[in-house]
């Protein structure tokens, strides 16, 4: 009995992978649907749903295989036109009122996501807040605490400042790009290790030591992950406004 108080309600996790998804039943058929589908998988229905913002996963949305940091741009954007398309109003047209306003809202809900999860510092504290509820653009709580990231940054700052020439700084964003993807893997793979020892339930002292310890590492590695990605937003900006 004390376990199962321990443990916490599935409604609550907001778990990472399809099979612990929330559900929802199609209000036209009665089938079962990932709460973040935004039309019914039964064959014979495809009805728009009525879907709630609160228990959207923007990655299940997209279809996407779970919430990480790499993930395949392309398939972003194909996912996102097919959406766009599929909830286009003339689509709708003949439907009833309530079909069309949950067309609309779904419609603004694929376009919100598509902004956070193309963006790579959105897309981390996406992450981390759905996980975690931990906003790591809150400037005020998500200072950087470590001296080492501070002067890396500093220094990052100071190179990007004397760069002049739109070659470098097109091989400037390259490469922080790619690191970026670099610390999205480790991200990524912390998050898959904080999943199994969250999995490992009930949960034993270790246990906890090591999510509460992997939490921090997390952290951690989005923070600088933020930090990276504004130098380069900032680039991007200097970039655009040559060309
Ligand atoms: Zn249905």
């Amino acid at each position: 009995m004390l376990f199962r108080q321990l443990a916490r309600p599935r409604s609550l996790r907001s778990a990472r992978s399809l099979s612990d998804a929330a559900h929802k039943k199609c209000w036209s058929c009665g089938a079962t649907n990932d709460a973040s589908s935004l039309f019914c998988k039964a064959d014979d229905c495809g009805r728009i749903q009525d879907v709630d913002a609160k228990s959207v996963n923007y990655f299940r949305m997209f279809d996407l295989p779970k919430s990480s940091f790499n993930i395949d741009l392309k398939e972003l954007e194909t996912q996102f036109k097919n959406m766009q398309k599929l909830l286009h109003p003339d689509k709708f047209a003949t439907k009833s009122i309530s079909e069309k306003n949950f067309s609309s809202s779904a419609s603004s809900m694929v376009n919100q996501a598509y902004q956070v999860l193309r963006s790579p510092m959105d897309r981390v504290n996406y992450i981390l807040m759905s996980r975690f509820n931990i906003n790591i653009l809150d400037e005020t709580s998500m200072t950087i605490k470590d001296p080492v990231l501070m002067n890396e940054m500093f220094i990052l700052r100071e190179t990007a400042s004397e760069i002049t020439t739109k070659e470098e700084m097109s091989s400037f964003i390259a490469d922080r790009h790619r690191e970026l993807k670099r610390l999205g893997a480790i991200l990524d793979g912390l998050m898959d290790k904080y999943d199994e020892a969250e999995r490992q339930q009930p949960a034993a002292d270790p246990v906890l030591a090591a999510r509460f310890k992997l939490k921090e590492e997390i952290q951690e590695t989005a923070v600088r992950m933020k930090y990276l990605s504004k130098v380069v937003m900032e680039m991007e900006k200097r970039l655009d406004e040559l060309s």
